[in-house]
C-alpha cells in the first residue's frame, strides 16, 4: 500500500488518538490543519487501512462506523447516555463462542459484539 502525505497524516491521527473516530470528526479535527482535505480523501483512505489491517472498522449501526486502533480481539460498550464507546475485554466469552461454533458446525472466524449500557462515570 502506497502511503500519501494524507493517507499517513489520517493514520497517525487514529493511532494517536485513545478514542474510537469517527470519519467525520478526523476530518473536522484534520481540516484545521489541512484546509485542502476532502470528506471523501478521508472516507477512502480510512476504508483503504482497514482493508489493510492498519486500523480496525467498526459499525455501530448501519448508519455509523467509528475506527479503533486497538487491532487486538475485543468488544464494545457504548453508553447510551454519554455515548462513550469503550473496549471490553471478552475472554469470558471464548467458550461460549466455542460451544456455539461447536453446535451449529461452523468455523466462528470473527464477531464483532456491542454492549449497550450505562458507563460508570454516568451512573454515578
Ligand atoms: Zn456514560
Ligand atoms: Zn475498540
Amino acid at each position: 500500500m502506497k502511503f500519501s502525505k494524507k493517507r499517513e497524516l489520517i493514520l497517525n491521527f487514529v493511532l494517536n488518538s485513545d478514542k474510537h473516530l469517527t470519519a467525520d470528526f478526523i476530518y473536522l479535527e484534520l481540516k484545521k490543519d489541512c484546509p485542502e482535505l476532502s470528506l471523501g480523501t478521508v472516507y477512502r483512505n480510512l476504508s483503504q487501512l482497514s482493508d489493510n489491517g492498519l486500523i480496525k472498522k467498526v459499525s455501530l449501526n448501519d448508519q455509523t462506523d467509528v475506527f479503533d486502533k486497538n487491532l487486538e480481539k475485543h468488544g464494545h460498550l457504548i453508553c447510551d447516555v454519554c455515548n462513550s464507546i469503550y473496549d471490553i475485554n471478552l475472554d469470558p466469552l471464548e467458550e461460549a463462542i466455542e460451544k456455539i461454533s461447536i453446535e451449529n458446525d461452523m468455523s466462528v472466524k470473527y464477531y464483532d459484539i456491542i454492549f449497550h449500557g450505562i458507563c460508570g462515570k454516568c451512573k454515578n
